[in-house]
């Protein structure tokens, strides 16, 4: 059953404020830790220390003291607020407990979970658009029951399972220029999740996660920019538009993209615009399909003894000069449309045609496929297989490391 002591939690704010810490041992470490990050000045008695509070006394210089004895009396609780002891003796611990409630004192006592006065619940914290969340959990002195419980609602405040949209006031709008990865629901960040959470509006791509944005709840508005190749249906300065208006209304919007916002996803336009309208943007980095795209395919754009260095273009632009062997990785988003003037380009500036090509359409989606071929016949072979966007081109040895095509 579960036991009735009182447990009323409160948020104490050490920023400054002694901290009385006995005993020098790993219980002490984890503590000090926290009392370190939350602000607070500690004075630490004990004859001897573990190498994590000695590493976090040299982290702290300034604010950790450390008298090298055993506990002295009540004296030795001058000026805390808070009381912490982990001795290692259940006597000493108990008579430190005793001295600080002399004192009026908070004390949390390490080797009584049950009986202390004053005890630490199971914590988290998570950062949201609307504010940083502190959770604490307190299972009535039980550690295995309340870091469960923790852990739960952590999971579900960062998954997204825990919504968190709420009406916000106009002047506390915000966007978030998440990056989606490639398509697949796995390879969308944490944070993309945590923020996909807090949102009201979301503005996809054509190539954003679908998956993802279909399990939204219905309240969120989904507002879809896709463009398909050649054909643009809203223009940039109407996305832009729409995100500034969106957060000027108050609302909390994520801007979901493929890949990476900053690899060739106008994310740096968006975020200027954004700015410019003194609207707070976050950017979350996504897992770009430059690279992850290839590794779907089982090719790496590096690797030992086969290529050192790659570069990543447009194949709307005019390709670069590279350096022409083929230990240097050529990655061609966008390239499709264009591969035949793109191979041509490459063998022109000294590239060998017998250069191996893979071509990987729809990267991590069920329906990928991967053509292979060489810079001399590759725009044949992509014609005769009906080769589509989107795909990622790779132009390098590294190719011959492909898994087996399909
Ligand atoms: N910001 C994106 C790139 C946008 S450009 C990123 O970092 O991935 C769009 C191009 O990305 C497409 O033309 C295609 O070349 C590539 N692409 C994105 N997702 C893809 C996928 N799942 N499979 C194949 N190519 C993909």
């Amino acid at each position: 059953m579960g036991d009735l002591k009182a447990a009323l939690p409160v948020v104490l704010d050490l920023t400054g404020r002694l901290v009385a810490v006995f005993g020098g041992g790993p219980v002490t470490g984890r503590r000090l830790r926290t009392f370190l990050d939350e602000g607070a000045l500690v004075r630490l008695v004990s004859p001897w220390i573990c190498e994590e509070v000695h590493d976090l006394m040299v982290e702290h210089p300034e604010r950790v003291t450390w008298l090298q004895r055993d506990y002295a009396g009540p004296t030795d609780l001058d000026e805390a607020w808070l009381v912490h002891t982990a001795t290692g003796d259940p006597d000493v611990d108990s008579t430190v407990s005793a001295d600080a409630a002399g004192r009026r004192l908070w004390c949390i006592d390490a080797t009584d979970s049950r009986g202390t006065a004053a005890s630490i619940p199971a914590r988290t914290q998570v950062s949201t658009p609307d504010g940083t969340v502190t959770v604490a959990v307190h299972a009535g002195g039980d550690p295995v029951l309340s870091t469960t419980v923790r852990d739960g609602i952590d999971l579900a405040l960062r998954s997204g399972g825990l919504d968190l949209r709420r009406h916000r006031p106009r002047t506390s709008g915000w966007v978030a220029l998440v990056g989606g990865g490639p398509g697949a629901d796995g390879l969308l960040t944490a944070r993309g999740h945590e923020l996909l959470a807090s949102a009201d509006v979301v503005v996809v791509d054509r190539l954003a996660p679908r998956g993802v944005v279909s399990r939204l709840p219905e309240s969120v508005r989904i507002i879809d920019v896709g463009k398909t190749p050649g054909h643009h249906p809203v223009p940039q300065d109407r996305i832009n538009a729409i995100l500034v208006e969106e957060a000027e209304r108050g609302h909390g919007v994520v801007r979901l993209k493929g890949g990476d916002p900053y690899v060739l996803g106008r994310g740096g336009e968006e975020r200027l615009a954004c700015e410019a309208h003194g609207i707070p943007v976050e950017v979350v980095p996504g897992v770009t399909s430059a690279v992850s795209v290839p590794a779907a395919a089982g090719i790496p754009l590096t690797h030992r003894g086969v290529a050192k260095a790659f570069t990543v273009v447009s194949g709307h632009e005019q390709i670069p000069t590279l350096p022409p062997g083929s230990d240097h990785t050529l990655v061609l988003l966008m390239g499709v449309s264009t591969l035949r003037d793109s191979a041509n380009s490459l063998v022109a500036e000294g590239r060998s045609s017998d250069c191996p090509v893979a071509i990987i359409e729809r990267g991590f989606l069920p329906t990928q496929r991967v053509t292979i071929g060489t810079l001399g016949d590759i725009a044949d072979v992509a014609l005769f297989r009906g080769v589509e966007s989107p795909a990622v081109v790779v132009v390098g040895d590294v190719v011959r490391l492909a898994h087996d095509p399909r």
